[in-house]
């Protein structure tokens, strides 16, 4: 597969001109990654978790691609509707008001036991998938959702509850079962976690399976990117006729078409080390304070070790540690995967500073 690999060079001039920070969206690359990854995936049902980045000129493009949208609140589901009134919708997410638990929707993703009393007891129909949190073993993930006690899904007793409560009544529609145990994971270990998961389906009898997103992509490596092909045939093989397979990947999807751009306000030596601050911080992408990495950025111009913080009066806003880049004041810092769980992850009001523009490229 001709996997588009990150495009580690500077942007144009005008995407970087004016005012500062900025998210830069290429949604260009966003079509071409999402054409390979439809490409890769044949007849398995493609969703977008829309928490990962909302926006609406992504979702815009996303739209052409994907076969629904994969909401978790009734603010995400409004959003949705709003945009792409025609799309289909699944809505998943702990902790449902009875608002949001009666919305109409394509596909409703049960929690718990609870959440499916409360459908019932109002009387409404609903298509519903069953979240489970199986019993298996996930090594080598980033974030775990499931294979032990979470509070996301149920555990097989919890889904026992469920069907034993669906019996003898037509209101409520089971569809089959939804299963999000892992984030982090390159596709052999998905494809691993996913045989389970259908294993377990089969045995209830169901044959329209949801298994989630998660898949892995790399802020350490930014060109090693998640095998679609492999995953894409792997699954081919998993599936037996009859079977509807959803995947609802967020992250791998959107995360290298956004850029964060900002500019170099001072550069200063502190007890030995290099520091260069920049406009904008981790209030406007706190995903290296949340996951711990140095962002990955397009390094220019070689130097000494640099670490390089924002603007706000804390230690945790730092954007990457020692990276060897020459930056002087003025110089321009670009960001890149910063496409998902970025700005919509991030504490936008602490400190007040003002908020980064955001441009689109490519289309
Ligand atoms: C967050 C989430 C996703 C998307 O996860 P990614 O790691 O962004 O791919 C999919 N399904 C559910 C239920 C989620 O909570």
């Amino acid at each position: 597969m001709t996997a588009i690999l990150p495009t580690q060079t500077p942007m144009s001039e005008t995407a970087t001109t004016g005012r500062l920070p900025a998210f830069v969206y290429d949604l260009a690359e966003l079509d071409a990654h999402m054409k390979d990854i439809r490409a890769a995936l044949g007849d398995i049902e493609l969703y977008y978790a829309v928490k990962a980045n909302p926006d609406p000129e992504l979702l815009k493009v996303l739209a052409r691609h994907v076969d629904g949208f994969e909401v978790a609140s009734g603010g995400e589901l409004a959003h949705v509707r709003a945009l792409h009134p025609d799309m289909p919708i699944a809505f998943g997410g702990p902790g449902k008001t009875d608002e949001e638990l009666f919305s109409a929707v394509t596909r409703l993703h049960v929690e718990s036991p609870g959440e499916l009393r409360r459908l019932l007891a109002s009387g409404r129909s609903a298509d519903v998938l069953l979240r489970v949190n199986l019993d298996v073993p996930i090594e080598g993930a980033s974030l775990a959702m499931g294979g032990g006690a979470t509070p996301f899904g149920m555990d097989p007793q919890g889904i026992a509850e469920c069907l034993e409560l669906l019996a003898e009544q037509d209101d409520i529609r089971l569809r089959g079962i939804h299963a999000h145990l892992a984030s982090g994971l390159d596709a052999p270990r998905m494809l691993e976690l996913a045989a389970a998961i259908l294993d377990y389906a089969r045995g209830l009898g169901v044959t329209e399976i949801n298994l989630g997103g998660g898949m892995a992509v790399s802020y350490a490596d930014p060109g090693r990117r998640f095998d679609w092909q492999t995953y894409g045939r792997g699954l081919a093989e998993l599936r037996r006729p009859g079977e509807v397979l959803r995947i609802e990947p967020g992250r791998s999807l959107t995360v290298y078409c956004g850029r964060y751009v900002t500019r170099v306000i001072d550069v200063k030596r502190v007890h030995g080390e290099l520091f260069a601050v920049v406009a904008g911080g981790t209030h406007h992408i706190r995903t290296p304070a949340t996951k711990g990495h140095s962002q990955p950025m397009i390094i220019r111009e070689a130097g000494e070790p640099t670490t390089i913080v924002g603007q706000l009066c804390t230690p945790k806003d730092t954007l990457a540690r020692r990276v060897p880049v020459s930056l002087r004041p003025g110089d321009i810092v670009e960001f890149i995967m910063a496409g998902a769980y970025a700005w919509n992850i991030s504490h936008h009001d602490f400190l007040m500073h003002p908020k980064p523009s955001f441009r689109y490229v490519g289309e």
